[in-house]
Formats: C-alpha cells, sequence, structure tokens
C-alpha cells in the first residue's frame, strides 16, 4: 500500500467492507461507513460526491487499520469507538457497563409518550445511564435517579451525565446498590423504568462474542428463567411509586406473557406490550393500583 493519503476513501471503503465480511461482521457497510467517519471525517456523501476523494493522512489509515484488527477480532465497534449513539446524543460506552442499544430506545420512547413535567423518574440497572439521562436531556425538568450495583458502571453513568446535560446542576443523583437498596424511604417516584439484564444463564454461550466477551456478564445474566429481576422490580415496585404511577420495562422478544403475569399477580393494571421495528415485543408498561 503506498502512502495513506494518496489512497482515495472508495478503494479502502472496499477494502475494509471485504475484511469485515471475511471475519464474519454482519452490517459491514454500517461498519465502514462508521469507521471511515470516525478516523477520516469522511462520510458516504462525500464520496459520493468526489469518487475520487483521498485519505486525509498517513495518520488516518494507521488508525483504521488498527481499528479494522481489533474489529476483526470481535471487538464491539462500540468499545473501539469508545462512543455509542443512543437517542441522538453520543454516549461514553467503554467496557465496564452495557453497550446501549436501539432497542433501548423504544424503551426511553414510551417514556416520552406519558412524561409530565416534573416528574421523579427511577432508572434502575441503569449502567451507562443512557435512559436517564436521555429522559432528562429531552425533557429538560423531570428529576432522575439511577442505580447500579456496578461500580464501574456508575462511574461511567456520571462522565456521560456530565457530558450529555448542558444543565450541569440538574444531573441524575446516580447511587450504588442492588435495585432499591440504595434508595431513601419515603421518597416514592411517578415512575419506575428498567432495562434489566434479562439472558437466560443457559443462552449467554450462544449470544454473539461481541456481547458474551465484551458486556459485561452481570449486565446480562438474568437468572435460570431470565426473570430473576423483573420478580425483584415487580416486587418492590409499589413500595417505591406513587399510586397510579407507572413502570416501564425492556423485556426480551419472548418474555411478554412472563412479565405481564408478574405485573398482574402483583396488582398492577393496564399492562401493554409494545412491539420494536423488528416487530418483536421489547417493552411491557403498565400502571400501580391506585387502591
Ligand atoms: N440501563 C442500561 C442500558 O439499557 C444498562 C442495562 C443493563 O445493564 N442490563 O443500556
Amino acid at each position: 500500500m503506498t502512502e495513506g493519503h494518496f489512497l482515495k476513501a472508495a478503494d479502502l471503503k472496499k477494502n475494509i467492507k471485504e475484511k469485515l465480511e471475511e471475519a464474519g461482521i454482519q452490517d459491514a457497510d454500517a461498519e465502514v461507513r462508521l469507521l471511515l467517519k470516525a478516523y477520516a471525517g469522511i462520510t458516504e456523501a462525500d464520496i459520493y460526491a468526489d469518487p475520487d476523494i483521498l485519505m486525509p493522512s498517513e495518520e488516518a489509515l494507521i488508525s483504521i487499520n488498527e481499528a479494522l484488527d481489533k474489529r476483526c477480532r470481535h471487538i464491539p465497534l462500540q468499545h473501539i469507538l469508545g462512543k455509542t449513539c443512543f437517542m441522538g446524543f453520543d454516549f461514553n460506552s467503554p467496557p465496564g457497563a452495557l453497550i446501549p442499544r436501539p432497542d433501548t430506545e423504544i424503551l426511553v420512547e414510551e417514556v416520552l409518550r406519558d412524561y409530565h413535567e416534573g416528574c421523579k423518574i427511577l432508572d434502575l440497572c441503569t449502567g451507562t445511564g443512557c435512559i436517564i439521562i436521555s429522559l432528562m436531556a429531552l425533557t429538560g425538568d423531570c428529576i432522575g435517579t439511577g442505580t447500579d450495583i456496578s461500580e464501574d458502571a456508575l462511574a461511567i453513568a456520571r462522565e456521560n451525565a456530565h457530558l450529555i446535560l448542558e444543565d450541569k446542576k440538574k444531573l441524575p443523583d446516580f447511587r450504588k446498590g442492588d435495585l432499591y437498596e440504595a434508595l431513601d424511604d419515603g421518597i416514592l417516584y411517578d415512575i419506575i423504568v428498567s432495562n434489566p439484564p434479562y439472558i437466560k444463564s443457559g443462552d449467554i454461550e450462544n449470544l454473539m462474542p461481541e456481547v458474551k466477551d465484551h458486556d459485561p456478564l452481570i449486565a446480562l445474566d438474568g437468572g435460570s428463567d431470565g426473570l430473576d429481576f423483573y420478580k425483584r422490580i415487580i416486587s418492590g415496585a409499589r413500595a417505591h411509586m406513587i399510586k397510579g404511577g407507572e413502570i416501564f420495562l425492556e423485556i426480551g422478544f419472548d418474555q411478554a406473557s412472563d412479565v405481564t403475569g408478574l405485573l398482574e399477580a402483583n396488582g398492577f393494571k393496564y399492562t401493554k406490550v409494545i412491539k420494536d421495528y423488528s416487530g418483536n415485543n421489547r417493552v411491557v408498561r403498565a400502571v400501580s393500583p391506585v387502591l
């Protein structure tokens, strides 16, 4: 290969795509676009406008090759770039917390539908903080609390809050603890939201290497039936929410009836299942009883 900046971006794009496909990476097209943008500042539109556009520098080429090498070893792109776009915000996503997923945007959108001014929102298993931080950024006036058992995750969440929330006076209150453990008695939330670990323990070894080898196991493992966290979240919820408050839970595609069953057994009303853009059941919401 000649000097990096004499190389056409379009040719590099083709080489990268081939290497990614050889390594078995799905959606190589999207990943090439992200790599070129991140390391060379070149977009698809730039290549379309000028098919002969050159790589900007030798350094850009070196960085892109290093990133490609990691990606071919199935390190997630979100760890290589260190960032993940979620709800239009760039979240830091280093190892240590679950990489934010597009599916979880459905959960945030569902909360936004019913949000009212000054709402107190509790996000359990907050991870990178992507849910509560997005809600605070998009509503401007909700009062957010996030809990997680992992100190590493909380450090990432706090940094993300500083990066993303412009009004630094109103940051989420991040607390370390197992679900409700870190909360003060007597504080009642209007909304509880969570994307808890929900993979069955026995299914984890079948996940893609990007997930099983790089997302924290505690952020994935939902116990033998995948429902451990739902059982604990739902049975504890009413003690921490107002009467008529709402709960929103992300679920696995096959967990809707189990999770609605748990909600109903605990007195919750108006359970509703929402699908993601692939047509899979993805979110369950319900209202806590007024009486
Ligand atoms: N709430 C975070 C997210 O949705 C982390 C979830 C988790 O650790 N299971 O990305």
